[in-house]
């Protein structure tokens, strides 16, 4: 495969950039795309005939739950075009666990679709899991906020005692480092709806200072929507944190 190539000829190209697309072909040279400007004149190769077709970078998908899914090395997203998959969103993350899994696989389950056959002590862990059995998109896993409060106060929907939040947080800080992409949270979810709003600057503290990414859903996206926004916008302005609100929208016909 890597010293394949491949004319994609005469499609609208779209570069990734958002500028209009633009009709050309692409050559794909040992596994990699070539300048389009060089494919004008290549021959003796396979052809894909693009015209009528646009050609385009691989999508992301910021937001997906397939956490699992992804270590089945399935096709149903590939041929969606999704190259990249964000997973552990929501405050979800199949990791980490202390001691037993059961916990963890009751608040995630749910979410993540699969009651049995997951759980993983460490974002490492994960990462190693992905590494051997995700062949088709890339993976960029988010460490969830529930599941590190399960791991160090189990369901409890409370503020964490100054000793949890250090573990928390070393979890957190563990996880970044191992690879983790970001951090996620599920404040419409227990135990994640405990926390506070100093818990949440103290993590997305954590978060600024590795330059990753921090994603929420947020408390409310109905009746308390302007709130819950004005939450998240605080909390990056005062930590620096990368925000991304998760499914941002007015639910509810009133709001
Ligand atoms: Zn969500």
């Amino acid at each position: 495969m890597s010293d394949a190539r491949l004319l994609l000829r005469d499609g609208l190209l779209f570069d990734g950039s958002g500028a209009p697309g633009v009709r050309a072909s692409v050559l794909i040279d040992g596994g990699k795309i070539a300048d389009p400007d060089t494919a004008a004149g290549v021959a003796d190769c396979p052809v894909l005939d693009c015209s009528g077709l646009a050609i385009a970078p691989g999508f992301i998908d910021l937001h997906s739950h397939l956490d699992l899914q992804v270590l089945e090395d399935r096709t149903e997203k590939i041929r969606q075009g999704v190259t990249s998959e964000v997973v552990g969103n929501c405050g979800f993350s199949p990791f980490p666990f202390a001691g037993d899994p059961h916990e963890l696989k009751e608040f995630a389950s749910g979410i993540l679709g699969r009651g049995e056959g997951w759980g993983w002590s460490t974002a490492a862990e994960y990462l190693r899991a992905v590494e051997t059995h995700s062949t088709k998109s890339k993976v960029f896993p988010l460490v969830g906020h529930g599941s590190l409060r399960v791991a160090v106060a189990g369901h409890a929907q409370r503020p964490l005692s100054q000793a949890e939040l250090d573990r928390l947080s070393g979890l957190l800080e563990d996880s970044l480092a191992a690879g983790c992409a970001g951090f996620s949270t599920g404040l419409m979810y227990a135990p994640g709806s405990g926390a506070d709003t100093a818990e949440l600057e103290h993590l997305c503290r954590i978060v600024a200072r590795t330059g990753k990414l921090y994603a929420t859903h947020m408390r409310s996206y109905a009746a308390g929507l302007t709130d819950a926004v004005r939450e998240q916008l605080n909390l990056a302005r005062a930590t620096g944190c990368r925000l991304q609100i998760s499914h941002l929208q007015a639910a509810g016909r009133a709001n």
